[in-house]
């Protein structure tokens, strides 16, 4: 029995270009990029190879505008804490969603500790934010402002441009998660008018360990770490040589391939639910129908947990995740989907299905084939027959 992947919103894995771009790095080439002498000095024009590249693929003027860090999560909080602890004198009042991944709400929740007031903006039931409730949010004492691009659970896409429009003239500095959203969807720094931007290395296909910030020039920081003075003094430590060359080269190689991939995935994605909604019925997307991630399906069942199902498919070698894989571990239900106003009931049977770069039609035709005889044991355990 194949095994089938269908869990890329939790982590992808290596390409092989990239693969074949860090091998050097993880066994000869093993030099520090600080380091004077021609050996580190390879491993440092690396690094500004792969700086180039991602500048490339999110549309940054300068390789000055990126910098380096070890995740998603990271980058993150160097934005958030960073910009907020710098910007302290202006004003105390940050703005964010309630849908945010943790990295983003518990460092948020860590300056609201440090004295800054935090507003959470509604939500509709897609879990999409309006513009008009950040104007009214906004006031001359707010120093940021943070919305993620797209969802990692629901994968719905929030309307970056026209909040950035909304912010235009005051003095907030804006930031985006875009950790989801980068790699599936053609992303430009300019066009979505933001001043901060985190990505990641390992869900577009890069490994593990690798993270980058945009920062617009002219925009400062506070670090929040300290030690060397790598990447400007705002991450020091040794860099990842290995992982951020194969970033550089999955990251660059997602931009390109983004616009074919949504193509492709959307379809995937679509014909999908369709199958799902006629075969095996009581089922409900959450999340936006139309303005969500291409390979996103989040799904409730009827009467069914989204767990047991998760459970029954792993018995059949199908990997797919209930909410989000950090949420799946504390079993609580879902904040997002919670926020979303959606009652509990609905919360727990969410089932999460991504897909990506290795996924084929066939490999979507066999869940949906073994997703149907699931559920059809399922409700039939508890007598309610679909
Ligand atoms: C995965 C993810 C993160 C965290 O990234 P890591 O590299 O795993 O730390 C942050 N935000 C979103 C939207 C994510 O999907």
């Amino acid at each position: 029995m194949k095994a089938i992947y269908l869990d890329y919103g939790a982590t992808s894995p290596v390409r092989p270009e990239a693969l074949e771009a860090m091998m050097p790095f993880l066994t000869s080439e093993f030099g520090n990029s600080g380091s004077i002498h021609d050996f580190g000095q390879r491993s440092r024009e690396a690094i500004e190879r792969a700086r180039r590249m991602i500048m490339e693929a999110v549309g940054a003027s300068s390789p000055r505008e990126i910098i380096f860090t070890g995740s998603g999560t990271e980058s993150n909080n160097l934005a958030i804490l960073g910009a907020a602890r710098k910007r302290k004198h202006l004003g105390n009042r940050i703005i964010t969603t309630p849908v945010e991944h943790p990295s983003v709400l518990e460092a948020c929740r860590q300056l609201e500790r440090e004295g800054f007031e935090l507003v959470l903006l509604p939500v509709d039931e897609t879990g999409r934010v309006k513009p008009q409730d950040v104007r009214d949010a906004l006031d001359d004492r707010t120093v940021l402002v943070s919305v993620m691009a797209a969802n990692n659970e629901v994968g719905t896409i929030q309307p970056i441009r026209e909040i950035a429009d909304v912010l235009k003239g005051s003095s907030a500095l804006f930031h985006t998660d875009a950790v989801q959203y980068f790699g599936k969807l053609p992303t430009d720094v300019k066009e979505l008018g933001v001043d901060l931007m985190s990505i990641g290395s390992h869900k577009v296909s890069g490994p593990k360990g690798a993270g980058a910030l945009y920062v617009r020039k002219g925009v400062r920081l506070e670090p929040i770490m300290f030690g060397g003075g790598q990447e400007r003094g705002l991450r020091p430590a040794t860099l990842n040589t290995p992982a951020i060359v194969g970033f550089g080269t999955a990251a660059w190689l997602a931009a390109r391939e983004a616009e074919s991939e949504h193509v492709r995935l959307s379809a995937l994605r679509d014909k999908c639910f369709r199958r799902i909604r006629e075969e095996i019925g009581g089922v409900e997307l959450n999340g936006h129908p139309t303005e969500r991630l291409p390979g996103n399906l989040n799904l409730s069942f009827h009467r069914v947990e989204g767990q047991a199902i998760l459970l029954e498919l792993n018995r059949k070698k199908i990997y797919v995740s209930s909410g989000s894989a950090c949420s799946a571990g504390k079993h609580a239900a879902s904040h997002v989907l919670t926020a979303m106003g959606k009652d509990p009931e609905t919360a727990w049977q969410s089932l999460r299905v991504t897909f990506g770069r290795e996924t084929t039609e066939e490999d979507v035709n066999r869940f949906v084939d073994e997703l149907k005889e699931v559920l059809r044991y399922l409700r039939s355990l508890i007598g309610h027959p679909s």
